[in-house]
């Protein structure tokens, strides 16, 4: 799949906005930040939809509002240089991009990936402003990463890199200030790593990080709240349309954290999750994905999806990705990466009619892809929302750190089950009060963007 599935050049162009001030902003903000359109996408997408907030409520635009939420807060690049098995010196570039703390101390994972740069920092970290404000919790926005490539690295070079970059990143983070999390190629072992060298820098052992390991504070359900909350939030969205996911078509892309635990509460609702992938081709199965092989593959061998037929005599699999959105399915839950699914993609979906499609990654769904489901009815749910589960029970991981106390497994399941409904209802309810009933993607950025920028209004503007 090319890295960008659309003219880099023309982001921006044909704005469906005519706010004047939003116009200006997004104007200066192409200018400046030229070579970022993963950023420019996420922003362009988010101001389409506030047009009705800015042009209701001058007092945001007096206060500069839209020119300082799009402008990160700090942005931390540092070299990471570490020794691989053969002794050979190693450089990567690290990032933490700490973009808004007007509700709470930045919070967002951390990516390990080769195609990680600014611009995919900065979209993500734009986007994890709404969504975590969308938890309810006290949370702002944040992300960071490298361009390293965890894939065929031992476990020894992926704990020297993890010690590398947390020696730089321990210097700007606390439980406090800003607590990372995992994300693509970030897991419980690199958590793992970062958490000891964070421990032994700073002598504290605190909840600098989410996503650790329960025996050294982690929280229960963190491993699967992403994909469990996804299918919460897609049950909501199914319920209002008077469906449900029960003997529902299901396809999956992905086959990493998000995708497994998709699969699994899916399945759990009653549906038939019929394939899955990972960057390199997808698996279909019609009598059904059982998720106990993809955990056996992805989290105990650390082997490929192409695997899973040694274990399913009905599982074929196809090499290349993108082909998975032609299997005919009810519901479709992108959960692998940014822009899989494109015009094209999203074409073959409504001509199979599928009937809802969430975001289990952030921005998986091109613009274009977008207006296709929303044109065609199709249900929708932006990731900002439906996503927003590994988050939610990130921040409950640092209530149960804060606190010293440990809830149990179906304590934090229910929470998060409270937390999607909540959001699913907020979303709704704020796309009905400007008009646009029905459409999440502008329900999620609006109810996301006034929390942060009542916040940014009431604490004045010189921070
Ligand atoms: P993982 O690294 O666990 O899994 C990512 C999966 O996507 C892997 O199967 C990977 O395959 C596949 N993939 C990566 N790139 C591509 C591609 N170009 N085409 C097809 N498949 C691809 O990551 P997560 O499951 O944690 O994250 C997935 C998405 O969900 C990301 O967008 C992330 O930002 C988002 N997300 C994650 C949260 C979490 O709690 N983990 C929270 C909120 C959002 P391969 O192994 O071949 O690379």
């Amino acid at each position: 799949m090319p890295l960008y599935p659309f003219n880099v050049s023309r982001v921006g162009e044909g704005m469906t906005f005519e706010n004047q001030y939003l116009k200006d902003v997004f104007k200066n903000l192409k200018e400046k930040n030229a070579n970022e359109p993963e950023f420019l996408q996420a922003v362009k997408e988010v101001f389409e939809s506030l047009e009705p907030v800015i042009d209701k409520r001058p007092e945001l635009q007096k206060a500069g509002i839209i020119e300082r939420i799009v402008e990160p807060e700090r942005i931390i690049m540092f070299r990471i240089s570490w020794m691989d098995d053969s002794g050979k010196v190693q450089v990567n570039r690290g990032y933490r991009v700490q973009f808004n703390s007007a509700i709470g101390p930045y919070k967002g994972g951390i990516r390990f990936h080769p195609s990680v740069n600014l611009s995919i920092l900065k979209f993500l970290g734009f986007e994890q402003i709404f969504k975590n404000s969308l938890t309810t919790l006290p949370i702002g926005g944040g992300k960071g990463g490298s361009d390293f490539d965890p894939k065929g690295k031992s476990d020894n070079e992926i704990m020297r890199f993890c010690q590398s970059f947390m020696t730089e990143l321990f210097k700007y983070i606390g439980p406090d200030t800003d607590v990372p999390a995992g994300d693509i190629g970030v897991g419980s072992r690199e958590i793992g790593f970062m958490f000891g060298q964070y421990k032994r820098l700073q002598n504290e052992h605190n909840g600098v990080l989410s996503g650790k390991a329960i025996h050294s504070g982690g929280s229960l359900v963190r491993t699967e709240a992403t994909g469990y909350g996804l299918c919460y939030f897609t049950n909501e969205m199914l319920k209002e349309a008077g469906q449900s996911f029960k003997d529902k078509t299901v396809v999956i892309s992905g086959s990493g954290n998000v995708a497994t635990y998709a699969c699994e509460k899916a399945t759990q609702f009653g549906a038939r999750v019929v394939a899955v992938s990972d960057s390199d081709g997808y698996i279909y199965d019609e009598s059904g994905i059982d998720y106990r092989i993809i955990k056996e593959i992805k989290e105990v061998k650390r082997g490929r999806i192409q695997t899973y037929v040694n274990y399913s005599k009905s599982a074929k699999y196809t090499r290349g990705c993108s082909g998975i959105w032609t299997i005919p399915c009810d519901i479709a839950l992108p959960c692998a990466t940014q822009n899989e699914i494109n015009k094209e993609s999203a074409e073959i979906l409504v001509k199979n009619k599928v009937m809802a499609v969430a975001e289990g990654a952030n921005m998986p769904c091109t613009p274009d892809a977008i207006a296709i489901f929303q044109n065609s009815k199709v249900l929708f749910g932006p990731a900002k929302a439906a996503n927003a589960g590994g988050v939610a029970t990130s921040a409950l991981e640092m209530c149960q750190n804060s606190t010293r106390i440990s809830w149990s497994f179906e304590e934090v399941d229910q929470r998060l089950r409270d937390i999607m409904i909540n959001i699913y209802n907020q979303v709704s309810e704020a796309a009905k009060k400007y008009n646009m009933d029905g459409n999440l993607v502008a329900g999620a950025n609006i109810a996301g963007f006034e929390k942060v920028a009542n916040a940014m209004l009431w604490q004045g503007v010189s921070y």
